[in-house]
């Protein structure tokens, strides 16, 4: 179990907060609250600034920079980077006019920084625009209380055994709903496409949806609901994970799916299209594999054990229904004879950028290795 030093910093009056937050704030300025990925791919930062005019798109918003030795992310002694606007939304925390702007970053020499990447995801978007490829992520994570301990759970033992917990209702079935809750209503208003939320199968565990986004808006709209989390979670005092195996034994772990369709599949008797892109994927499971985590599968080989409704790591398979296969086609999909597949492999720490990147290259560019 990770061992995390308990901390008080969000534990202050937020009664004594609201006081202030009621302060009208002046005409013609509006805080921007500039987001962007650090440097172990994982983690979220963000840094404030003040506009003068209420921007419309991320264009109105001028390119910033950062300290990149503070956040894993500069090379020697050039330790300026560069945040590059690219995707505004309404900011749930501060409201009015307020916004979040997700960035990406680059190095002082202009090239994209190690972890941007948005930067090939979207010279691959581009080039499969025609086929209108849709995503929508199922983002698994666990609360853990301030001292690193699963959210709810005895701090001298085990809750019982899986079973009572997945979509669960009762105070003895499912802890952590004020925090979801709050997410989800935030991620309504800040623009973000979240299709749903449910308790998952580990107590302390949830999973909230994302989609479907078509193409780059599937990264972008994720990491801002991964951001919302994060801030929420800072609210309650509570930790959010992405950690796709943080218990060890009878526990879930935690993941990403990706559900997928191009135009093809989803237009009449388009399961053959899907049917089409099963052995492709095969063909490339191990640079999937290596894309779908930030530790090129190490984190994975944690979660995909074979167990726990995973497919192990080493070995490609494909069903409908068969929520034990790297690949599922939905039961419905299959009977419609038209819809998406769900790829099972994706990690809860994968980079969406990549998860996607991946897909249309694999199955629309026929790129191999
Ligand atoms: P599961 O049964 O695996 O738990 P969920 O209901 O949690 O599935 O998630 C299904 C996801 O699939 C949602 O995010 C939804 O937006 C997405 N989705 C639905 N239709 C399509 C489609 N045609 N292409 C891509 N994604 C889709
Ligand atoms: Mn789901
Ligand atoms: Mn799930
Ligand atoms: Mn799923």
């Amino acid at each position: 179990m990770a061992t995390v030093l308990p901390f008080s910093g969000s534990n202050t009056d937020k009664q004594v907060l609201s006081r202030y937050l009621d302060i009208p704030q002046p005409d013609r300025t509006v805080q921007v609250e500039y987001v962007w990925i650090d440097g172990t791919g994982v983690g979220i930062r963000s840094k404030c600034k003040t506009m003068d005019f209420e921007p419309q798109s991320p264009k109105d918003c001028p390119v910033w920079n950062f300290d990149g030795s503070s956040t894993g992310q500069s090379e020697g002694s050039n330790s300026d980077m560069y945040l590059h606007p690219v995707a505004l939304f309404p900011d749930p925390f501060r409201m009015g006019n307020n916004k979040l702007c997700l960035c990406d970053v680059y190095k002082y020499n202009d090239l994209p920084a190690e972890t941007n990447h948005r930067h090939t995801c979207l010279a691959a978007m581009e080039m499969v625009k025609s086929s209108r490829p849709w995503f929508g992520i199922e983002q698994e994570y666990i609360l853990l209380d301030s001292d690193g301990h699963p959210y709810g759970w005895p701090k001298n033992g085990f809750p019982g055994p899986q079973g009572p917990y997945y979509c669960g209702v009762g105070a003895n079935k499912v802890y952590g709903r004020d925090i979801v809750e709050a997410h989800y209503r935030a991620c309504l208003y800040a623009g973000i496409k979240i299709a749903g939320c449910n308790a998952e199968v580990m107590p302390g565990q949830w999973e909230y949806q994302v989609g479907p986004c078509e193409g780059m808006e599937m990264g972008d709209h994720l990491w801002i609901a991964r951001y919302i989390m994060d801030r929420v979670a800072e609210d309650f005092g509570v930790i959010v994970t992405l950690d796709p195996k943080p218990i060890t034994g009878n526990w879930n772990g935690s993941g990403a799916h990706c559900n997928y369709s191009t135009i093809a599949m989803r237009e009449k008797d388009g399961l053959r299209h899907i049917e089409e892109a099963i052995p492709k994927l095969e063909k490339r499971h191990k640079t999937h594999i290596k894309g779908y985590d930030p530790t090129d599968g190490a984190d994975n080989a944690r979660r995909l054990t074979g167990l726990h409704e995973t497919a192990h790591i080493d070995a490609f398979s494909a069903g409908v229904a068969n929520r034990g296969a790297s690949i599922r086609i939905p039961r419905q999909v299959a009977a419609d004879n038209q819809g998406y597949l769900e790829d099972r492999r994706p990690s809860s720490n994968c980079d969406p950028y990549r998860v996607t990147e991946l897909l249309v290259r694999t199955t629309i560019l026929d790129e191999t290795d």
